[in-house]
């Protein structure tokens, strides 16, 4: 079955929605972070080896959230009253354990485009009509 290439920002909004990057129908996990093997509606296999959980992705993911909130927080750059920092810690915690599915979600996106790119997924790839 062949399906057009999403646009960059469809496929970071079904990355963000938690769907399938290639048909966006399909959820992309069967609980709160675990991920299903096969897309239930297109059949996409999501990571080519179960496991190797979007590699680099998830590890720039963690970077870009991480190391600001490590540095602000444990070099203290930043010097609120006690009560603030807590408080600031603790929402900022939140949000980011509550962002995770949906950062995680959105790495998939981006390993599908890669792999879209580097024709890893070519069965899948539309008829160019040559
Ligand atoms: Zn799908």
């Amino acid at each position: 079955m062949a399906y057009p290439m999403p646009s960059a920002k469809t496929l970071l909004r079904r990355g963000w929605h938690k769907k399938c990057p290639q048909c966006g129908e399909g959820p992309i996990y069967q609980g709160w972070i675990k991920l299903h093997e096969h897309c239930p509606v297109c059949h996409l296999r999501y990571l080519p080896d179960q496991g190797d959980l979007f590699g680099p992705l998830i590890l720039l993911d963690r970077v870009v959230f991480l190391i600001p909130f490590i540095v602000l927080f444990y070099f203290r750059l930043w010097h609120p009253g006690m009560i603030t920092f807590i408080i600031v810690g603790i929402v900022m915690t939140f949000i980011m354990v509550y962002t995770m599915p949906n950062r995680n979600g959105v790495s998939l996106a981006f390993d599908y485009y890669l792999r879209r790119q580097t024709g890893d997924l070519a069965d899948v790839e539309e008829p160019k009509g040559e």
